[in-house]
């Protein structure tokens, strides 16, 4: 079986052919540009490299309910263009074969879950912190989806006495990635993750606070067996650690065995840059198994 993966940000595509890490027969990269031309490319290359099914790990929000109408869109995102665009109807048109649509936070958390650092994890809980913060949950070995898909990044925070920064969610301000994303630390400080300046201390603690919230927050509601906590602002030297050190200080008394190994709890991502379009196999498996099911019936 050939399975084919896309995953998709802002400014770059990823498609590739195989099946899994060390399986990876072919990869390229596209630049995000309009959906025109970004999905013609895609559909193009695919086109050269038959695949059995595709795993399609898009930016959002999507459309993920498959009692919809719109199943498979991407429906609000301020992506210029973007809005309304059928990813999922498009490339099953131009390719013919099964498609899975989910995603770039879950592609990713189904990468980890399968073959990296939840390789062992009944539930596992991924969160990425970069131009965005988002979060995603793989429970009995699905993506969670509801009305929507989970947006953690978008949780409302407790704010650093010492930070007066207004915030730069477009929709809440202060909360969570309004805070604490790559561009609110830029404008905070004017300074990028990449480049933090003479005072990197600082921002590791800002940083650390805002992110361990949404950490106990993820511990309480979910549960989960191990969170992976990826993206561009964690090579942020030492702010792992400080993560970990503040869920500790939230987390406290209230659950002392899961306190006091936090450092085998919320680790990073075991297979680097690969996780979305590895995910993004995933995906593609499931298409074809749920293909199969159903021809099969
Ligand atoms: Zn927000």
């Amino acid at each position: 079986m050939r399975l084919g993966g896309i995953e998709a940000g802002g400014t770059k595509v990823v498609c590739a052919v195989g099946t899994g890490p060390g399986a990876i027969a072919e990869r390229t990269m596209i630049p995000t540009t309009t959906p025109a031309e970004t999905l013609e490319r895609i559909a193009g290359w695919f086109a050269d490299r038959p695949v059995d099914a595709l795993g399609a790990a898009f930016f959002g929000p999507l459309d993920l309910d498959p009692s919809s109408d719109r199943y498979g869109y991407i429906t609000s995102t301020p992506k210029p263009g973007w809005a309304g665009t059928d990813v999922v109807g498009f490339l099953r048109a131009r390719l013919g074969v099964p498609v899975v649509l989910d995603t770039d936070v879950n592609g990713a958390a189904y990468g980890e879950y399968r073959w990296g650092a939840g390789c062992s994890a009944g539930t596992l809980a991924y969160v990425t912190v970069g131009d965005g913060i988002g979060g995603g949950a793989i429970v009995d070995g699905a993506a969670v989806h509801g009305i929507l898909h989970p947006e953690m990044g978008h949780l409302p925070v407790r704010r650093h006495p010492a930070d007066v920064f207004a915030g730069s969610c477009p929709f809440h301000g202060d909360c969570l990635e309004g805070l604490a994303s790559a561009p609110a630390i830029a404008r905070r400080s004017g300074r990028t993750p990449a480049d933090p300046g003479p005072e990197p201390a600082r921002t590791v603690e800002l940083e650390a606070y805002y992110l361990a919230q949404l950490i106990a927050a993820i511990v309480y509601l979910l549960s989960p067996h191990r969170i992976v906590v990826g993206g561009g602002v964690l090579h942020l030297p030492g702010l792992l650690a400080a993560v970990r050190r503040e869920t500790a200080g939230l987390i406290g008394d209230a659950l002392p065995a899961l306190r006091d190994r936090l450092d085998q709890y919320v680790v990073p991502p075991a297979l680097g840059p690969d996780s979305g379009v590895l995910g993004a196999f995933v995906l593609a498996r499931r298409a074809h198994d749920y293909r199969s099911a159903v021809v099969s019936d």
